[in-house]
């Protein structure tokens, strides 16, 4: 797992932490990771050693746009992913 601290692709994309495979990018310093956070994306990349990269991709934006059609909003969309469900039950192990 590689981990890369104040990086310019979660500020561009407006959050916190996003995982590529097994590297993990935070907008923010190391020291300001919190465990639950990390624990977060950590269960990101065993999603993509589990279902492999272009499975989880589309089934991320696949349940993104489905939830978008259902008429939730972008948040929701998002915190509605069923990978995004099993990474929030992560944070609390
Ligand atoms: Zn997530």
């Amino acid at each position: 797992m590689n981990e890369h601290y104040s990086h310019w692709l979660p500020k561009l994309l407006n959050v916190t932490g996003i995982t590529i495979m097994n590297h993990i990018f935070y907008a923010i310093p190391k020291k300001d990771v919190s465990d639950k956070i990390r624990k977060h994306e950590a269960q990101h990349v065993n999603q993509y050693k589990e279902d492999g990269v272009i499975f989880f991709f589309l089934r991320y934006f696949y349940e993104y746009f489905k939830n978008r059609l259902k008429g939730q909003s972008r948040f929701e969309a998002y915190q509605n992913i069923s990978y995004e469900v099993e990474a929030r039950k992560a944070e609390k192990l």
